[in-house]
C-alpha cells in the first residue's frame, strides 16, 4: 500500500469497508477519493472522512471518475462490474480491487479464509473460538462484520486473522493468499451476480489461486464441486467428510447414512482426524458439540481442520467445540419458558434454509414465520408442514401464502397474525400466541423463510425482538 503515496486512489462504496480502506490509503499519504451514489443523508460516514481531509462525492457517480491517473480503485463488494465506475476503471487499465486484497498487503498475520455457499460465519466465528482455546491469538474479520484492513492494522506476526470471504469479495482479490482456506460447499446462488454457476465457482476457487505448496485447503470431501476443484491445486488438500471415512482428512465415525433414523449411531458418532501418518485422534462425540444438526456438523468438521492446518493442538479444541453457543440469529437458543424452548433463526430468509433449520431440531416445533414476500416457491415448505411442523404462526406479506400452503399440507394449527399498527407489537402478538399452541417439550423456533423488510429494518431487529418478546413471556 505504501506504493500509493501521492497517488490517486479511489473507494467506490462508503461501508464500512470503504471508510477503513479509505481511511488506510490516507494514512499513507495517497490522494484519497471516496464515491457512493446514495445520497449524502444516507451516508453517516461522509463527514468523518471529510474532517480528515479526503474528498467524498454522495448521490452521483460523477462521469469522469477514474481517469489515467488513477492509481488504484478499491470496490465495495456488492457494486457490479458493470457499475460506470468499474467500467471506466477496466478502460483505463486501472487495478480494481476489493478491501480483502488490501488487507492481505498490509498484513503481518498469516489469514485463514474461510469461503462457500453456506456456513461461513458459524464456521468462521468456531474457528474463532477454536483459535482463541488454543493460544494462537485469532482476529475475526471480513464479511462478518468488521473490516478486514482494520484487523490488518491491529494484527502482528503471532495473530492469525481469520477472515470470512463472499464470492463478491474474492472475485476483486489479485495476489491474495490466506495460509488455509476452506471452501464449504458450493450450491446455485448469487447467480445474477455473477451471470452463471461458472464465474460463480471461478470467484470461490480464487481464494486458492496464489497459494503454495506450503499452504493448506480445507475442502468439503461431500460436495462433488469442492472434490472436483481439489485437482489442480497447489496448496495441500485436507479434506473433511460427514459420510465417508477418509485417508487424512476430519471425518465422522460411523458415517452419516443418506436416510439417518439410526439412533445408536446417533450416539456414538466420533469426530476423528486421520493425521498425514495414517494416526487416529479422536477428537469429540458428535452428540456433544455445542450446536444442533448435520450442517452443523460439517461445520464443526470444516472448522476442526481449519484449527489443525493452522497448528493448533487437537486437545485444546475439545471445550469450545462442547461450548459453543452458536452465532446470534442462526438457530439460536434464547430461553425455556414453561418447559418449552425458544429459538431465534432471524436469518433464515428463505424456505430452504428454514427447511434446515426445522430438519435439525428434534421433537415438536411451533413455527412462526412469514415476511417480505420476494415470489419465493414457498410450496417447498409444504413436506416440512406435513411432516415436521406442529402448528404454525404466521405474520407480514407472507402470511396468507404460507398458510395457504400448510392448508394443502393438512396443517389444522394455524394461526395467522393480522399487522398491528407497530410492527414490533405484531410479531410480540405472533410470540404469544405460539407460546399457547407450544406443550411442555416443544420448540417454538422464529424462522420466517422470507426477509424481513416488510416490517423490519433488519433481520437483526426481527430476531432482537423475537428474542426480548420470548424472556418477557
Ligand atoms: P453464511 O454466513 O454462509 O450465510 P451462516 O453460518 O450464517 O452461513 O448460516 C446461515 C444458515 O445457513 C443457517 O441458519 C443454516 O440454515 C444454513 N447452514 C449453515 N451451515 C450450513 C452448511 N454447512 N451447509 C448447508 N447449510 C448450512
Amino acid at each position: 500500500p505504501a506504493l500509493y503515496r501521492d497517488r490517486q486512489v479511489v473507494v467506490l462504496g462508503l461501508a464500512r469497508s470503504g471508510v477503513s480502506a479509505a481511511k488506510l490509503f490516507h494514512s499513507l499519504g495517497a490522494h484519497v477519493i471516496v464515491n457512493d451514489k446514495k445520497p449524502r443523508e444516507q451516508s453517516p460516514e461522509a463527514a468523518e472522512l471529510e474532517t480528515l481531509g479526503i474528498e467524498v462525492i454522495c448521490g452521483f457517480h460523477p462521469e469522469n471518475l477514474i481517469t489515467g491517473d488513477t492509481a488504484l480503485l478499491v470496490k465495495n463488494p456488492g457494486i457490479p462490474y458493470q457499475a460506470p465506475p468499474v467500467q471506466q476503471a477496466i478502460n483505463h487499465g486501472v487495478e480494481v480491487v476489493t478491501e480483502v486484497e488490501v488487507a492481505y498487503w498490509l498484513s503481518p498475520a498469516p489469514m485463514i479464509g474461510i469461503t462457500g455457499s453456506n456456513g461461513k460465519t458459524t464456521t468462521t466465528t468456531w474457528i474463532g473460538e477454536l483459535l482463541e482455546a488454543a493460544g494462537l491469538n485469532p482476529i475475526v474479520a471480513g464479511n462478518i462484520g468488521r473490516p478486514l484492513c482494520e484487523a490488518a492494522i491491529e494484527a502482528s506476526a503471532d495473530n492469525w486473522i481469520v477472515a470470512e470471504l463472499s464470492s463478491f469479495q474474492l472475485k476483486g482479490t489479485v495476489t491474495f493468499a490466506p495460509k488455509v482456506a476452506v471452501l464449504l460447499n458450493i450450491v446455485e446462488t448469487h447467480l445474477d451476480y455473477h451471470g452463471g454457476m461458472e464465474d460463480y465457482i471461478a470467484s470461490k476457487a480464487k481464494v486458492f489461486a496464489n497459494m503454495s505448496e506450503s499452504d493448506m485447503a480445507v475442502l468439503n470431501w461431500d460436495d462433488a464441486v469442492c472434490r472436483e476443484l481439489s485437482g489442480g491445486l497447489k496448496p495441500r488438500v485436507l479434506p473433511f467428510s460427514l459420510t465417508q471415512q477418509l485417508e487424512t482428512g476430519v471425518f465422522i465415525e460411523p458415517p452419516y447414512k443418506a436416510d439417518d433414523t439410526d439412533e445408536d449411531a446417533r450416539l456414538s458418532r466420533q469426530i476423528v482426524w486421520r493425521d498425514e501418518g495414517g494416526n487416529e485422534h479422536a477428537i469429540v462425540p458428535v452428540a456433544e458439540l455445542g450446536i444442533p444438526g448435520r450442517h452443523n456438523a460439517a461445520n464443526a468438521l470444516a472448522a476442526i481442520a481449519a484449527c489443525l492446518a493452522a497448528g493448533a493442538e487437537p486437545e485444546k479444541l475439545v471445550q469450545p467445540l462442547r461450548e459453543f453457543k452458536g452465532v446470534e440469529h442462526r438457530l439460536e437458543y434464547v430461553c425455556t419458558k414453561h418447559g418449552v424452548k425458544y429459538y431465534n433463526d432471524s436469518k433464515a430468509t428463505n424456505p430452504t434454509a428454514t427447511t434446515m433449520s426445522v430438519g435439525s431440531l428434534p421433537g415438536g416445533v411451533v413455527l412462526v414465520a412469514g415476511g417480505l414476500d420476494r415470489g419465493s416457491d414457498y410450496m417447498e415448505l409444504l413436506p416440512l408442514f406435513r411432516n415436521r411442523i406442529k402448528a404454525l404462526v404466521v405474520l407480514g406479506e407472507t402470511r396468507g401464502k404460507l398458510a395457504h400452503v400448510a392448508e394443502l399440507a393438512g396443517l389444522t394449527a394455524v394461526k395467522t397474525v393480522e399487522p398491528e399498527e407497530e410492527a414490533e407489537a405484531t410479531l410480540r402478538s405472533a410470540v404469544i400466541e405460539a407460546s399457547k399452541l407450544a406443550e411442555a417439550g416443544d420448540i417454538v423456533l422464529l424462522s420466517p423463510a422470507c426477509a424481513s423488510w416488510d416490517m423490519f429494518t433488519s433481520y437483526e431487529q426481527r430476531g432482537r425482538i423475537f428474542k426480548d418478546s420470548a424472556h418477557t413471556l
